[in-house]
């Protein structure tokens, strides 16, 4: 197979054609002044390189279920998209186990994770016969309970954190020692209550650890798969057979977000852990990752109109209507979560001319509503685009609902050689004003005014 074009050269190229075909097809307009671009070439070589990479480092025949994280892009069309390439779905909520349904994933290929089950989510994934990952003591309990009273053919794990520590984010970091998530194994007694859970409960055969996202260091993530295969060794030691068939090294893989190259690669991350733990790769355990913001985050684009260009002391602002509502970690924190802008024209071509540091600014009603600040970019003038690179995870998908703002539309985009061109499909449609009046108690508009104390009035 070739080897994956990490460059991203082409995903570049791609992406510019997308832009200006979306203005000139109308999709991206006036009316519509803000959308989201899906490169659905781009994650279909990811999802390649992905499948690759593990097939690569496994023994010939290791089951390996790449489950991709729900909460990276939450919509139906990805997810099926993803399945037609092999991939499933981890999902860690009722509304995420929907879309995955929606998306027509079987149960096989379906792992529910989330810190917070309740008993009826769990006797329905029981039911379906999902893989579930126990993340402590009191859950593990609910586990037992629906295992006495009825069949499940629900492959049950445990998550650990093996409080590794955290990376350059805290709010992504899952193996602190405080972390929320599950078992925390350096814990007085923890590793020995891990160790008798699996003696006493024969159907748990699995091992799940997540040791977080962005932010974290490569080498750390390695340290925490290497932690959880030695407890999974230490485990089918003691019970006395391969008990644990079975390691979830949960996803976390980080993104480049400062050029087009993809870094680091799915390969290298792949090679990394077989170099550090050889035992996990050789065949007496099957595999499951949980990758989000690395399959999907590269492949998305929010392309807004600029309404207005103002000048405020001195400095140029380009008022956009991309802000909070679509890049809400990066208006809120953009030390952390800074974003790659490039300027378009009124065409959708790109801008060229002499950079000018200016503000990239949202239409959101307050003063930290910045794409980014102080940037240099040709100068963006109104009726120009801004687009802000690399937000297909955790970001339009994530609508945050500030000033009523209108979901925007998203849409996937193939290249049309035919037309010359580039073709689109909606992957969701963009909101209504109508369905903003809904969603905001519209039905109900004289609750509270009719509400009144017995007696009273
Ligand atoms: C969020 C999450 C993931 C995905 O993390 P990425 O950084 O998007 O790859 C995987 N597993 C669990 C349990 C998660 O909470």
């Amino acid at each position: 197979m070739d080897e994956y074009d990490s460059t991203g050269e082409g995903r570049a190229a791609r992406r510019d054609e997308a832009v200006r075909a979306a203005v000139e097809q109308g999709l991206l307009g006036p009316d519509s002044p803000v959308v989201g671009l899906l490169d659905v070439t781009g994650i279909r070589e990811s999802a390649a390189e992905l499948r690759a990479a593990f097939d690569e480092v496994t023994a010939p025949g290791t089951p390996v279920l790449h489950a991709f994280a729900v909460k990276a892009a939450p919509l139906v069309p990805v997810l099926r998209l993803l399945r037609e390439e092999g991939i499933g779905a981890e999902v860690a909520s009722p509304g995420e186990l929907a879309l995955a349904r929606a998306a027509g994933l079987p149960p096989a290929l379906t792992v529910l994770d989330s810190p917070a089950k309740t008993p009826a989510e769990l006797r329905e994934a029981l039911a379906l016969g999902i893989a579930v990952n126990a993340d402590n003591p009191q859950e593990l309990d609910r586990i037992d309970a629906l295992m006495r009273s009825a069949v499940s053919r629900s492959p049950l794990g445990i998550r650990v954190n093996p409080q590794i520590g955290g990376g350059s984010i805290g709010s992504t970091s899952t193996a602190t020692a405080t972390s929320k998530f599950g078992v925390a194994l350096r814990d007085e007694g923890a590793r020995e209550w891990v160790v008798r859970a699996f003696l006493d409960r024969p159907w748990l055969s699995r091992l799940h650890a997540h040791t977080g996202s962005q932010g974290i260091p490569l080498s750390l993530m390695i340290q925490g798969v290497a932690e959880t295969y030695t407890l999974a060794e230490e485990i089918n030691r003691s019970i006395g057979r391969p008990q644990i068939d079975t390691i979830d090294i949960g996803g976390g893989l980080p993104v480049n977000f400062a050029s087009d190259v993809t870094a680091p690669t799915y390969r290298e991350y792949a090679r990394a852990l077989r170099e550090a733990v050889p035992g996990l790769f050789d065949g007496r355990y099957g595999l499951v990752t949980e990758f989000g913001r690395s399959l999907l985050a590269k492949h998305g684009t929010i392309v807004a109109r600029v309404e207005y260009a103002k000048s405020a002391g001195g400095r140029p602002v380009a008022v956009t209507h991309a802000g909070v509502q679509v890049a809400t970690r990066t208006v809120y924190v953009p030390g952390s979560w800074p974003l790659r802008i490039t300027a378009y024209d009124g065409k959708g071509r790109p801008k060229s001319g002499p950079e000018v540091v200016q503000d990239v600014a949202g239409p959101a009603c307050f003063a930290g509503d910045l794409l980014a600040e102080g940037r240099a970019l040709p100068l963006l003038e109104q009726g120009d685009h801004a687009a802000a690179l690399d937000t297909g995870a955790y970001y339009f998908a994530h609508h945050y609902a500030y000033n009523s703002l209108a979901r925007p539309g998203i849409y996937g985009f193939v290249p049309d050689p035919q037309a010359g061109g580039v073709r689109f499909a909606t992957v969701r449609d963009p909101q209504t004003i109508a369905s903003i009046v809904a969603e905001s108690g519209g039905a109900h508009v004289g609750a509270l005014t009719t509400l009144h104390a017995p007696g009273s009035h």
